[in-house]
């Protein structure tokens, strides 16, 4: 029996070293790119006329992570917007070589001080955006994926999910409605002159960036500024910051008083207050991470889908056929997009291709194959809010997040496809 058990042992560890020789090594690359436009340029929060800024705080990023396994490539991008779509997304995605664009997801981290990336049109059909300032972003997004393509090199992960504690977000309708985990994804060098020191950290956590707004005349990467920094100056590395499911509404806890309903909320809306509560994510998400176990050559998984949404909202409509982006509809009056499914290790993550309320993003967690669930808001687009269709037109709350989503029926077919997507795809590690 012992010889069995000792030549099973050399076995796996055969396998094992015939693996990393034949590339099964786990290798993560990042990189980024500053996308802080020179001049400044106006600063969006949504829909209507961009606003002048006349100062920044901070500057705006695109961040890339990139993971490879045998053949397998993934790409992962923050960019400091308030929202990315696919139209500027697949052209990053043609400008990168070696992942393919089905594996490369691209999501916004949701500020409301940053260039306006939708070029929403006003109600006369004029837009405001920046086309060539896009255009140069689009360039930076692919040159810091390559980047990190090309910096590549063998890693471990450390991977974790828990509670992030302290004043960092709340919900502005109802205060406790809101998801406080917090995931992170370490990636940590394992050879080579900074052999144990972190590659890139991965923070995801629904909140709305709003902290400074877009009408202050200040453009910023909002919280997610401090947050990086943070975690670069603690654990070295690159930082990225992949949102939630933070529609409807969660947002950054800078209140002061809790003010009877009614009376309104006395708030600290400063640069103080986003690193405050950025640099207390960094510190919250770090302190998950640092108790998580060492995986040594974790699998990665990578699948995407293509799916539809009507689109019923006639403002929607109007936005999306009249922004100079050209935003192009399947069939009548019907978008698609890209919806991802990525095992990475034990994790298992989904994208969200908008702004989900917190009940979506519980409800698809708790359907996710995994005891470490991401969800990845506002990544590959960001179609405005996601309601189930019995929250949609519900509350007078709810006026807003419904008017400016698609229909009553986006969130209900995104459950049914993730759901779909998780059932047909590996479990994770
Ligand atoms: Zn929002």
């Amino acid at each position: 029996m012992k010889k069995i058990a000792i030549c099973s042992t050399l076995l796996i560890i055969c396998f094992l070293s015939i693996s990393a020789a034949i590339g099964q090594t786990l290798k993560v690359g990042a990189a980024l790119r500053v996308i802080t436009p020179n001049p400044l340029l106006p600063v969006s929060g949504g829909i209507g006329t961009p606003k002048p800024s006349t100062q920044n705080k901070g500057d705006l990023y695109a961040r890339a992570m990139v993971f490879e396994k045998g053949t397998t490539r993934i790409a992962i991008v923050n960019v400091d917007n308030l929202g990315w779509s696919s139209i500027l997304g697949n052209k990053s995605r043609d400008l990168i070589k070696g992942i393919p664009a089905e594996n490369i997801l691209i999501g916004a981290t949701h500020t409301h001080s940053a260039p306006d990336a939708y070029a929403f049109p006003d109600a006369s059909g004029k837009s405001y955006a920046d086309l060539k300032y896009l255009d140069w972003c689009v360039q930076q997004i692919a040159d810091a994926v390559n980047e990190a393509i090309s910096k590549l090199e063998p890693a471990s992960l450390k991977i974790a999910v828990d509670e992030a504690k302290g004043k960092i977000a709340y919900n502005y309708y109802a205060p406790a409605l809101y998801d406080p985990r917090c995931g992170v994804i370490q990636a940590i060098a394992t050879t080579g002159s900074r052999q144990g020191k972190a590659i890139a950290t991965l923070v995801n956590y629904a909140v709305h960036p709003e902290v400074i707004g877009s009408g202050r005349g200040i453009l910023s990467p909002d919280l997610c500024g401090p947050l990086y920094d943070r975690i670069e100056a603690k654990a070295g590395g690159i930082a990225l910051f992949m949102n939630g499911a933070q529609g409807g509404m969660v947002t950054a806890d800078t209140r002061l008083e809790y003010g009877k309903e009614g009376e309104g909320q006395k708030e600290a809306n400063t640069w103080d207050e986003c690193i405050r509560i950025g640099e207390l994510l960094a510190d919250e998400a770090l302190r998950i991470v640092d108790k998580a176990a060492v995986l040594p050559n974790p699998d990665i998984y990578c699948a995407a889908r293509k799916i539809e949404f009507p689109v019923d909202s006639q403002m929607m409509r109007f936005i999306l056929k009249n922004s100079p982006l050209k935003f192009t509809f399947e069939k009548d009056n019907i978008v698609s997009t890209q919806l991802n499914l990525l095992n990475i290790g034990p994790a298992q993550i989904l994208t969200i291709p908008g702004e989900a309320l917190p009940n979506i993003g519980y409800y698809v967690k708790r359907n996710m194959n995994t005891r470490l669930p991401f969800l990845f808001g506002l990544t590959n687009d960001a179609f405005g809010y996601m309601l189930t269709k019995v929250d949609f037109n519900s509350f007078k709350r709810y006026e807003y997040v419904s008017r400016t989503s698609l229909g009553e029926m986006t969130a209900e077919i995104y459950m049914e496809q993730a759901i779909k997507l998780v059932k047909e795809s590996p479990k994770p590690q």
